[in-house]
């Protein structure tokens, strides 16, 4: 079924072509502002990463479906108001099919063609049950299908390099993935990870069961002591013990751990890209510092040309 949509608008560009084109991609998330002092701080972010001339932006949707209006309202003005390119995430959680319709058809007619198709978690608790709206949709391969089926989008989806903690083990995790590409995403980015080897193993068990779609890297600076354990709560994942130690070794010196934290992120998006990733997603909390310092130390060229 189609919504009768316009194809891809002149000139908006689809992030699956970009992440599949010769070069990596570099992008950067933000969420949605809650309050007026977050939607400065937000937009100041925005303007601050800008002149990096990022590939593309993506705009979380809020847990539970909350910031439905604010994420396609983002989305729209950064693709009026900036030169960016936005992608905005949908979920499926406390929405029925034709809720999930309708924020489609709005961001159709704002002209966003890009989405990331993730079923979402439970407003609260990440781990609670997941209750499908009576008439939603029970994964995020539904989601695809729903948003592909609505007009000529891009479609992402989530990976997971230590698999979804919801998933028994990384063999169904494995399937689970492919069936959400086979639905007809055109990449994926994952999940936060502090360790490149897991982003690697995930990259090899896709590609063993015939799946090519490309798998851009989430990930996000530790900054703060606080960052370890929200990782752990999101992951489902220890952090390396290693590194952990590391970290640990430094506690009480906030500027200390803020320094390693942005050292071992750009060691690791270095090996990444040695790596051939297909890109680095910079998840920004909405603050643009340490995004601006670890792009620093890997693309002196490309800081080069933006300044
Ligand atoms: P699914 O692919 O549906 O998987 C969920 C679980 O169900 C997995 O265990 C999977 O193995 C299993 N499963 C999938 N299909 C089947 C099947 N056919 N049969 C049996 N089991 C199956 N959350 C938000 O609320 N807002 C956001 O904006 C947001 N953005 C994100 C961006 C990225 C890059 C990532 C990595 C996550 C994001 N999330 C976001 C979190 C995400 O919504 C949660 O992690 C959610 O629990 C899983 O979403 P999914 O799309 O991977 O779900």
């Amino acid at each position: 079924m189609s919504l009768g949509l316009p194809s891809r608008l002149p000139g908006t560009p689809s992030i699956g072509a970009l992440i599949r084109g010769e070069t990596p991609t570099f992008s950067f998330e933000f969420f949605p502002p809650k309050t007026a002092e977050g939607e400065r701080l937000l937009w100041q972010a925005i303007r601050e990463l800008e002149s990096l001339r990022p590939s593309f932006v993506s705009i979380t949707y809020g847990a539970g479906g909350t910031t439905r209006d604010t994420t396609v309202a983002v989305t729209e003005r950064v693709a009026t108001e900036t030169t960016l390119l936005p992608m905005a995430h949908l979920t499926a959680v406390n929405h029925s099919v034709a809720e999930l319709r309708n924020v489609i058809g709005r961001l159709a007619g704002a002209g966003i063609r890009n989405v990331l198709a993730v079923r979402g978690d439970p407003p609260g608790d990440p781990m609670g049950e997941w209750v499908q709206h009576p008439e939603g949709v029970l994964y995020a391969e539904d989601l695809v299908r729903l948003v592909r089926e609505a007009g000529d989008f891009s479609v992402g989806v989530a990976a997971f390099p230590y698999k979804h903690p919801r998933s028994a083990d990384v063999e169904s995790d494995t399937r689970n993935f492919v069936r959400k590409c086979r639905a007809g995403a055109d990449f994926a980015i994952t999940q936060m990870f502090f360790d490149a080897d897991e982003y690697l193993r995930l990259r090899d068990r896709v590609a063993a069961v015939g799946c090519d779609t490309p798998i851009v890297p989430g990930v996000m600076p530790v900054t703060r002591m606080a960052t370890i354990e929200r990782s752990g709560q999101l992951t489902g994942a220890p952090f390396p013990p290693a590194l952990l130690r590391r970290f640990e070794a430094l506690a009480g010196d906030d500027e200390a751990v803020r320094k390693l934290g942005i050292e071992v992120c750009s060691e690791m998006c270095a090996r990444l890209l040695d790596e051939g990733v297909p890109g680095i997603h910079f998840i920004t909390l909405n603050r643009s510092t340490a995004t601006r310092e670890v792009w620093q130390q890997l693309a002196p060229s490309q800081v080069a040309a933006a300044a």
